[in-house]
């Protein structure tokens, strides 16, 4: 006879098609932590469950020592893929290392090769004998080796540990999972009593096999923990993820007011650690920093900003209630989302809108005055003229000084309204212009000034320069003040030199002098309003610091630039580059 029959076979096959569901189950589930160890564990159970059933239906004594093998095989891997698994779970899948595993596995590898070979040697057990009744075996008797001891010691040290790992990542787990850790934990437990039933062969519920009722206790919990709790799902690591990775800070509050819950980003906005602070009720929790939320802890549904000092960093405060699945309010849940840069943002806003409402007022002031001051220098002007005629000759030097500072008055109001103008007004009608005709035309405009400053003016104009696409009037205006410049800061017998040249599609004009140059110091400022060099000013016939900055102006209007390079005492050089027409 080769089998016997007993009645506990159909449930060994039960619980080893129910491990081996659950394994088949996990295996889909790999790149959740800890699932390719979970898969295992429920193969080597699967595994060790048909080897005790065979070794129940076998009738012959050295078929049933063949199915002890096949339980040893079952049991080494499920003990080691158990303690795999508690790690990985309970360490949410950072990757354990080659060193640890291997050491994990000398013990369950040793006893397994040496259990192929048990009759060999009497490590494992001293004496193996069956007992029989009625020609049928009906059990057996074992004396254990000192390996034994060694293998019951190791499972020992690695349920307990799992169990105090699982434990610990209980206490820590978020709500939605202290649930699915609670059946593992639950689960677990089973393990730890077949090895109790099996060492100590205490059977509080015989005739049953006790292992066999733990085993399929076991798998019943895990299939809960799966279906009812997520255990394996996906979707609550990622959510656990997000929660301690999300750049926001988040706090859980439970209705006690105690902290049970914080994520990375809260702990590091508090400054505080997780560690000291889960448990603690709100009010024992408070640093300096997290006294800013103090007004706000209370309260249970609130939207807010606050700042954690006068200059940031700032944050959005948001209190919500937190319901569970039957609505019931379990607690309080507190974001911190960093709004800083937004505030940042806001503030610069603020000022540059403040900054451009005053530059308006100022320019409109500018404007009025202008404009106002036209009316009254036309009619000194012209009273000027009919003294200068009465008198006939007297007081001539007193009434030249009164028309040269009317003129100057002039000027300036003159050179506000065309800045005003320029920055307001489009560029207008633009021809095709030849920049020699423009330049001999400006030289010869301001050929009385020449003669007053004393300067020579030399002009080289490139015979083949191709046309400007511009305003002649701009353009007119910008080189006028760059010869005006040459000419008023150039002293007596000094020397301007324009010259005018293609290069690519530019046109190049330099305005070259030797008279008084610029500063370092003053040079990056030459174009800003108002600016005028310390040099210039000790120069009686200096401007009022707004030509070159006309003469920018126009020329980016027109697509163009301007460079200059000056040496105090030598001279300096103004370089123009303005784009070709299309057509030329
Ligand atoms: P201003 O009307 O005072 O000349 P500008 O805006 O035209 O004002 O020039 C600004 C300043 O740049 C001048 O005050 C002067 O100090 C300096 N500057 C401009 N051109 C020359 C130059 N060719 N040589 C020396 N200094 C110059």
């Amino acid at each position: 006879m080769l089998f016997q029959f007993s009645l506990i076979l159909p449930v060994y096959l039960l619980v080893a098609t129910l491990m081996l569901l659950l394994s088949v189950r996990s295996w889909v589930l790999r790149p959740v932590p800890g699932a390719t160890a979970w898969s295992m564990t429920m193969l080597f159970c699967a595994i060790y469950a048909i080897g005790s059933c065979l070794e129940i239906a076998f009738a012959k004594p050295d078929l049933k020592l063949a199915m002890d093998r096949v339980i040893y095989i079952g049991t080494t891997g499920f003990v080691f893929f158990w303690g795999i698994f508690a790690i990985q779970y309970s360490s949410q899948g950072h990757r354990l290392g080659r060193v640890t595993v291997s050491l994990l596995a000398i013990i369950p590898l040793t006893t397994l090769f040496l259990a192929l070979f048990a009759e060999q040697h009497q490590l494992l057990y001293r004496s193996y004998e069956f007992v029989y009744e009625d020609g049928l075996i009906i059990g057996h008797v074992k004396t254990y080796g000192p390996l034994f001891w060694v293998w019951l010691a190791y499972s020992y040290i690695i349920f307990v540990g799992s169990w105090l790992l699982l434990l610990r990542s209980m206490f820590r787990a978020q709500a939605l999972f202290r649930g699915q850790a609670w059946m593992v934990i639950l689960a677990s437990a089973a393990p730890m009593l077949v090895y109790f039933f099996q060492t100590t062969s205490l059977n509080l519920l015989s005739p049953f096999d006790p292992t066999i009722l733990v085993m399929v206790f076991s798998g019943v919990v895990m299939l809960f923990a799966m279906t009812q709790y997520r255990f394996m799902d996906i979707v609550p690591i990622a959510y656990d993820l997000i929660f301690k990775n999300v750049k926001s800070g988040i706090i859980l509050i439970d209705l006690k007011d105690r902290i049970v819950g914080i994520n990375h980003a809260a702990e590091q906005i508090l400054g505080c650690s997780e560690k000291k602070i889960i448990g603690k009720s709100v009010a024992e929790a408070m640093t300096s920093k997290s006294s800013i939320l103090g007004e706000f802890w209370d309260a249970k549904d609130i939207k807010t900003e606050i700042a954690m000092s006068d200059i940031g960093p700032y944050y959005e405060l948001q209190i919500a209630p937190l319901y569970n699945r039957r609505e019931e309010w379990v607690g309080r849940l507190v974001m911190l989302y960093d709004i800083t840069n937004r505030k940042q943002i806001e503030k610069q806003t603020l000022e540059l809108t403040i900054e451009r409402e005053r530059v308006q007022l100022l320019q409109r002031f500018i404007s009025h005055m202008s404009h106002d001051l036209r009316t009254p220098l036309t009619s000194i002007k012209v009273s000027q003229y009919l003294l200068r005629k009465e008198l006939a000759g007297q007081h001539s030097v007193r009434l030249d000084s009164l028309t040269q500072q009317t003129e100057r008055l002039t000027e300036m109001v003159e050179s506000m309204l065309t800045l005003l103008r320029l920055e307001k007004d489009s560029l207008g009608d633009l021809l095709d212009l030849d920049v020699n005709d423009l330049i001999g035309y400006v030289i010869e405009r301001n050929h009385a000034l020449a003669g007053i400053c004393g300067a020579l003016v030399h002009f080289n104009g490139d015979k083949d320069l191709p046309q400007v696409l511009a305003n002649r009037d701009e353009l007119t205006l910008a080189f006028s003040n760059l010869l005006v410049n040459a000419m008023r800061y150039t002293p007596n017998g000094g020397e301007i030199r324009i010259s005018t040249v293609r290069d690519i599609d530019h046109v190049v004009i330099r305005v070259h002098d030797n008279g008084i140059g610029i500063s370092a110091e003053d040079l990056p400022h030459i174009f800003d309003r108002f600016y005028r060099a310390d040099a210039s000013r000790s120069t009686q016939n200096g401007g009022f610091g707004l030509g070159l900055t006309i003469t920018k102006i126009v020329l980016e209007r027109h697509a163009g630039t301007i460079d200059v390079q000056s040496q105090l005492g030598e001279g300096s050089e103004f370089c123009v580059r303005l784009p070709i027409a299309k057509a030329s």
